[in-house]
């Protein structure tokens, strides 16, 4: 079953030719299983919402850009004293009038301006109205976001925002990093020391010990057109006795450049062959929600014993770019 891989360093080498990536976190205690790990972002899963939809205040002024001084004025008078964020209807006031944004509000037992009463709420309405009237720049305007936005189309940019900072791309939720997409892969070197690197656009990912019990996640990376793809595999165990596995590519990049490129994975042997193509999905957007939605290689237990070779699963995975 095992077919030579064209590309890569040991490209002489029959199949193996992939050092056997780490399960990340595999629940096994000892003799940590070589696996890897191949991920599938749908053809559509790059498509993002461009920039927040910019919506201008009475008076123009709205959108990108520099903001004036006198605006700055204004959105200033929305600032919650305890946090700094923004205090965004509903807006709620203390019995002196001061405002507190309403997530610092639910912490709070009296006024942190005048220690009065929170309760009953009253409404500032007016406030609110002045609040619809107003751009408010975006949370990561620091990191370099220069839009401003309605209030109410904040938190749906600011979710997509491409300034939002990069989480670590490992599967899993053990990993708390966030930094810029120029620190990640330096992040991945020093942090996971364990995941092997694989050069070149057609390689062979092997997942080792892929009946292992529970959940477990092999995970290796591919370097090839100048940049460094993430590959997953996922073993879930969906409900009782029955296991599903996932697999995915990410490219450490922006959902822009990763629309500039397409993967594709294949089960191959005994005369069977299975194949998922798609665009990889950027690690903005993170492997989760692509593995919720089934928008990547999916196949259950009793596929993967018809592809596996002694209880390890090979995955040829290759990168190639599409042209604009
Ligand atoms: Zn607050
Ligand atoms: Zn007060
Ligand atoms: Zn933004
Ligand atoms: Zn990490």
């Amino acid at each position: 079953m095992s077919r030579p891989s064209s590309t890569g360093p040991s490209a002489n080498k029959p199949c193996n030719k992939q050092p056997p990536p780490q399960p990340q976190h595999a629940p096994s205690p000892a003799a940590p299983p070589a696996a890897a790990t191949i991920s599938a972002a749908g053809p559509g899963s790059s498509a993002v919402p461009a920039a927040a939809a910019v919506i201008s205040g009475p008076g123009g002024g709205g959108g990108a850009g520099p903001v004036s001084p006198q605006h700055h004025e204004l959105t200033s008078l929305f600032e919650c004293p305890v946090c700094f964020d923004y205090v965004l209807p509903p807006i709620l006031q203390c019995q002196a009038g001061h405002l507190v944004c309403n997530q610092c509000r639910q912490k709070l037992s009296c006024c942190p301006t005048c220690r009065g009463a929170l309760t009953p709420s009253i409404r500032n309405l007016a406030m609110e109205k002045v609040a619809s009237a107003v751009l408010f720049p975006c949370k990561y305007a620091t990191t370099g976001c220069s839009l401003t936005l309605h209030h109410t189309e904040k938190p749906e940019h600011e979710d997509i925002c491409e300034y939002r900072p990069y989480s670590c791309p490992c599967p899993g939720a053990s990993c708390k990093w966030q930094g810029s997409l120029e620190a990640v892969m330096s992040h991945l070197m020093h942090a996971h020391k364990s995941i092997t690197t694989l050069q070149g656009e057609d390689i062979v990912f092997l997942a080792t010990d892929i009946n292992l019990p529970g959940a477990v996640d092999w995970v290796m990376m591919q370097s090839c057109f100048g940049h460094h793809f993430m590959l997953v595999l996922e073993k879930q165990e969906k409900y009782e006795g029955h296991q599903q596995f996932f697999a995915i590519v990410l490219l450490i990049g922006t959902r822009k450049q990763a629309e500039n490129f397409a993967y594709r994975l294949e089960l191959n042997g005994n005369r069977r062959r299975l194949t998922w193509e798609a665009t990889p999905r950027s690690i903005h957007d993170g492997v989760s929600a692509a593995i919720m939605n089934s928008d990547c290689l999916v196949f259950d237990t009793a596929i993967a014993h018809l592809f596996a070779d002694n209880g390890n699963l090979g995955i040829n995975v290759t990168i190639s770019t599409c042209c604009p």
